[in-house]
């Protein structure tokens, strides 16, 4: 049973939430403008893992959270890192607040930096006032895989998996991640490990949704309690190259109109399986002239599925189909998948301690799985994570329209504010459970 006076004092806190919430939301739109005009290449948003914008965005970031009470430094990944102490006395584990700070080309303002900021407005809220644990806001080096076409190198970094191979990528000016990284100064000596803290106890990232669903269910807020599994390949189709004017419609194996019929189907097979995703997004035809019937055809292939075993279902369908059209029409076919992710699901603890804030905040919300990916696939397995996805007028995200309503931020931040609480409560039970 609380005391009438505890209970006031709780009501009272909770009602500063809303306004403190209300001026952290202004400062993350108005930060979230201020970092959209540092870009690698003017006339559009782009920053690419530790490239000169990267730099600058560290720059002016670093001032607002030593501002907030952190002690900041970057990793050897390349990651910006802002740690708000714990009381002196206090050995609570700490919790990770954080999203990426690079770009895809031409994007909007708001994919990555939304989440990093929305970190740094939660401890700026406590002006001051410890919650009994620490709070490290990360902002990742990449999650987007812009510059060596592998994404998630910050969070990989950090869960340790930024090595071997990964390392000897190459950019297009032939730079490996390892030389761009010590180019940025990351693998200097004084930079902080890219690793874990002893002690980190749990992740939490907001993020702009990217997808049409809570604007078309009139929501401001989502929890993500899952990020689909997804599998990347490619399927050539060899025919026969030959004269447009001279070669008869029977006579012909058009590679492209062999591609074209199957893609119809990847459509029509993706929209069997619930919740599958299916794209074709690349198309190279050789030779490529109006006047040569196409010999050759790659198509790149996208699918995604909150279920590991019905994506795989519905990749095995989409690559005999390939096989069936090709038979049907003389063309030599192969189809190979180069790249699996699994699905992940979030740790269910965190997930409902995210769901229960966001009700206390006044916001009802709805369970979702994140078709896109985010840093929180890569930490989950490693530390329990949750998301908070911001509602997405319209949809659209990388993108330069792209946009998040200020009182939605205000959502995600009161949401935020009483998970700290959430989070609070929670270490306490473990450590009395520990001590039990
Ligand atoms: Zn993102």
């Amino acid at each position: 049973m609380r005391e009438a006076s505890e209970l006031s004092t709780l009501a009272i806190r909770e009602a500063s939430y809303a306004a403190a919430a209300g001026e952290g939301a202004a400062r993350v739109m108005l930060r979230c403008a201020t970092l959209a005009k540092i870009t690698d290449k003017p006339g559009q948003i782009l920053r690419t893992f530790v490239s000169p914008a990267m730099n600058e965005v560290h720059r002016t970031m670093r001032p607002w959270m030593e501002a907030a009470g952190m002690a900041v430094g970057m990793d050897r990944a390349g990651n910006l890192r802002g740690v708000y102490p714990a009381d002196a006395d206090a050995d609570m584990p700490r919790l990770l607040i954080g999203s990426h700070l690079d770009t895809v080309p031409n994007a909007g303002a708001y994919d990555g930096v939304l989440g990093v900021l929305m970190g740094l407005a939660l401890v700026e809220s406590l002006a001051g006032r410890t919650p009994g644990f620490a709070i490290e806001v990360i902002g990742f080096s990449d999650e987007e895989g812009t510059r060596f076409g592998a994404p998630f190198l910050g969070s990989r970094a950090v869960v340790g998996e930024l090595q071997g191979a990964l390392l000897q990528r190459i950019d297009h000016a032939g730079a490996t991640v390892g030389e761009a990284l010590r180019e940025f100064g990351a693998a200097h000596t004084d930079a902080v490990d890219a690793s874990l803290a002893p002690g980190s106890g749990a992740y939490l990232e907001f993020h702009i949704e990217q997808g049409p669903v809570l604007e078309s269910r009139n929501l401001a807020l989502g929890i993500v309690e899952g990020l689909a599994g997804q599998s990347r390949g490619n399927v050539v189709f060899r025919g026969r190259a030959s004269h447009a004017g001279t070669t008869p419609m029977r006579l012909r194996s058009d590679a492209l109109a062999a591609a074209a019929e199957w893609m119809t189907r990847v459509e029509a097979i993706a929209s069997r399986f619930e919740n599958a995703v299916a794209t074709v997004g690349e198309i190279e035809a050789e030779p490529g002239a109006v006047n040569v019937i196409p010999g050759f055809v790659r198509c790149s292939l996208d699918v995604r599925h909150p279920e590991d075993s019905a994506r795989d279902a519905a990749v095995r369908a989409i690559f005999d189909e390939a096989h069936v059209v090709g038979r049907r029409r003389g063309i030599t076919v192969e189809a190979e998948q180069y790249h699996e992710h699994p699905a992940v699901r979030l740790a269910a603890e965190i997930v409902a301690m995210a769901e229960r804030a966001a009700k206390r905040a006044g916001y009802a919300t709805i369970r979702m799985t994140s078709g896109a990916g985010h840093d929180a696939m890569v930490m989950a397995p490693h530390l329990p994570s949750a998301m908070i996805f911001l509602r997405n007028p319209g949809g659209i995200s990388h993108h330069p329209d792209e946009s998040v309503a200020e009182q939605d931020m205000a959502a995600g931040l009161h949401a935020g504010l009483c998970f700290l609480d959430e989070y609070a409560a929670w270490i306490g039970k473990k450590e009395g459970g520990q001590h039990a």
